[in-house]
């Protein structure tokens, strides 16, 4: 078995990756072996998705899309990229709130791990969902909804719960945005008026080359435009130049996978992510991913914090990106109960460097009580103990009894669970 992830680094362990094509064999291929794991689109950094027996590839199954135009909501396939998910809504008038940097991952992978995208307004993509299909440990098909106590913890599931085939996700009227670039903002000023530049527009990013300079390199703005289609703008005391001309965020690397800039409004699904869904994401692949989320009010102290590191840093960031997200109650949620920054770290392709690296950033996060993002790099090896959130004694039982003997568990879920 030689499938690795799709940045390389993880090399997984299982005996074969099944494809089923239906909801028997896919029970069959659970009931019949004694580890199974299911696989999204392989964008996580660590080894969650990783089993010592069958990974199941579900990208084969038969399950259709059930959109109730009326209510706002959609069933759809768990193993459906969000690309396709946003063109099938879109094509009924209905939009996603939100979407992550890339359109290329799975939605049942996202929501496993907890992926969310930024906005003051916008919680984790897996807000979103209001049911669950998933086969369980003993090929029981199980349907979680929206007035299940257990939905709020079987979201974020880490992949620990059984194999989810179809996933309901609430959808809002389709909608357009524009994407403004703000280049050169003062870091001073971008402290001083942090909660003012986060809340510049629908969805915010800071991005940052290097730690030690006296800018936040490009601050990207998204913005739902309506009948007066004003000029979105930093907030007052924010000094940085309108970009013009499109940008990637790794300014030295090609601007022509990023989605449309420099204001041009357009549909929701073609703005909201920042990579196109028909070119290769970020660094392509050569590349590492860490995050860590710290409660809003702690931001600031967070950012100056790591700015402290910026030496340390640099020799391996390509780049970072600062997030904003609303606070949910998902038991795993990285926003868990915390209006929330989300701190991101796209790393060179170094992964001694990285890991050499990880703990002393984690050293200087500690005093925020930051959270690791489930499906990235952190010091332990990606996650953290399920019992750093509130509500992950209730997972762990969560989980004994939906897999009481371990069919779903692998090392990473040991640790976490631990
Ligand atoms: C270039 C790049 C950009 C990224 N940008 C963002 C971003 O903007 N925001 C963010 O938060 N994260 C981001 N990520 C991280 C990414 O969203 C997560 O790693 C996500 O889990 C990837 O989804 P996947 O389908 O590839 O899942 P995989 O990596 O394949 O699997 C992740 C976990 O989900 C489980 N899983 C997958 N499918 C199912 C299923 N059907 N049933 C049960 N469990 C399942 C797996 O078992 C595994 O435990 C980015 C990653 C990359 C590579």
């Amino acid at each position: 078995m030689t499938t690795l992830n799709w940045s390389g680094n993880v090399r997984f362990g299982a005996r074969s990756v099944e494809s089923p094509a239906d909801l028997a064999q896919l029970r069959r291929l659970v009931t019949g072996n004694e580890r199974v794991r299911a696989l999204g689109s392989r964008h996580s950094f660590n080894a969650i998705a990783d089993t010592d027996g069958v990974l199941i590839d579900l990208s084969r199954l038969d399950v259709p899309y059930e959109i109730d135009e009326d209510a706002g909501s959609a069933w759809v396939p768990a193993a459906a990229r969000y690309a396709e998910i946003a063109a099938t809504v879109d094509r009924r008038g209905l939009a996603l709130r939100n979407m992550g940097s890339l359109p290329h991952i799975s939605v049942g992978g996202a929501i496993a791990t907890g992926t969310h995208g930024s906005g003051d307004g916008n919680r984790i993509l897996g807000a979103s969902v209001t049911g669950l299909e998933i086969v369980r440990a003993d090929g029981r098909l199980d349907t979680i909804e929206r007035d299940d106590p257990r939905l709020a913890g079987s979201i974020v599931g880490l992949g620990a719960l059984g194999i989810t085939t179809r996933v309901r996700l609430e959808l809002v009227p389709s909608f357009d945005v524009r994407q403004d670039i703000f280049l050169g903002a003062p870091w001073g000023e971008v402290l001083d008026g942090f909660d003012a530049v986060m809340g510049a527009g629908y969805s915010v990013s800071l991005f940052i080359a290097e730690w030690g300079t006296d800018v936040v390199d490009q601050v990207w703005v998204k913005t739902v435009t309506d009948a007066t289609n004003a000029e979105p703008a930093l907030p007052p005391g924010v000094t940085a130049e309108r970009a013009t001309r499109q940008i990637g965020p790794i300014a030295s690397g090609p601007a022509d996978s990023v989605t449309p800039q420099l204001g041009v409004p357009g549909r929701w699904l073609d703005r909201l992510p920042h990579f196109r869904r028909d070119a290769p994401p970020s660094n392509a692949g050569d590349e590492l991913q860490s995050e860590y989320f710290v409660a809003r009010q702690d931001a600031p102290a967070a950012l100056l914090a790591l700015r402290a590191l910026a030496a340390s840093i640099a020799p391996v960031l390509l780049v970072s990106e600062v997030r904003s997200i609303a606070a949910d109650e998902l038991w795993l949620s990285g926003a868990y109960g915390r209006e929330t920054i989300a701190l991101h770290f796209t790393w060179r392709n170094d992964p001694d460097g990285v890991a050499a690296l990880l703990p002393t950033i984690e050293a200087a996060l500690a005093p925020f009580d930051a959270r690791p993002h489930w499906g990235k790099l952190s010091a332990a090896g990606g996650g953290t103990t399920v019992d750093r959130y509130p509500k992950g004694g209730d997972f762990r039982a969560l989980v004994a009894a939906e897999d009481p003997d371990g069919r779903f568990t692998n090392p990473y879920l040991e640790r976490v669970l631990a």
